[in-house]
């Protein structure tokens, strides 16, 4: 395969990402349930382990707190948009608002943020765990990185990249640094 051809099917389905390293082919359809479940303690004790949660590296780059909210609401989200695919066929899923939500966040109680996170996966984890095979090969129209026909289990590797992702970020920043 060309160079040219690689970075393009790279770009529809994206096999490693570029800054953290997280690939979306290790992960078995049986352990992806379990990997969120313990993706998601790992970035609640990052978040615990941050210097400063409520400060901005750079004023476009979010802080740790902006992140874990962003992480707290995707799970929510995936779940949705998940449990859509059970009742519809090929649903399109609604944008999430990623960048709209931010305003709120200052809102949100630092110290109930950790559990609010855990329930959202919890809840997560609970759909996930009522699928049969089949319920994992349902399929919605997902937007990113462009839009595409994604499965469940896609759905669900790609929101473990989420939170591993973010974790990384909330190291980062949580330190004062820019995530590179
Ligand atoms: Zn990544």
């Amino acid at each position: 395969m060309s160079t040219t051809a690689r970075a393009r099917a790279d770009r529809v389905s994206p096999v490693e990402c570029d800054q953290c390293g997280y690939d979306y082919a290790a992960l078995r359809r049986d352990q992806l349930t379990t990997a969120l479940s313990s993706e998601v303690d790992a970035l609640i004790d990052e978040l615990a382990a941050a210097q400063q949660t409520d400060v901005r590296p750079s004023p476009d780059v979010w802080s740790a707190h902006e992140y874990a909210c962003h992480v707290r609401d995707v799970l929510d989200v995936q779940d949705g948009r998940i449990r859509l695919t059970q009742v519809e066929d090929v649903p399109a899923f609604e944008p999430m608002g990623r960048e709209e939500r931010v305003a709120g966040y200052c809102d949100v109680d630092p110290h109930g943020l950790p559990g609010q996170i855990r329930e959202n996966a919890d809840r997560l984890i609970r759909t996930l765990e009522g699928l049969d095979p089949g319920g994992w090969e349902r399929t919605g129209i997902y937007n990113y990185p462009e839009p595409a026909e994604r499965t469940v289990a896609w759905i669900v590797t790609h929101t473990i990249h989420e939170v591993v992702h973010h974790r990384r970020d909330i190291a980062a920043v949580g330190r004062g640094e820019v995530p590179g």
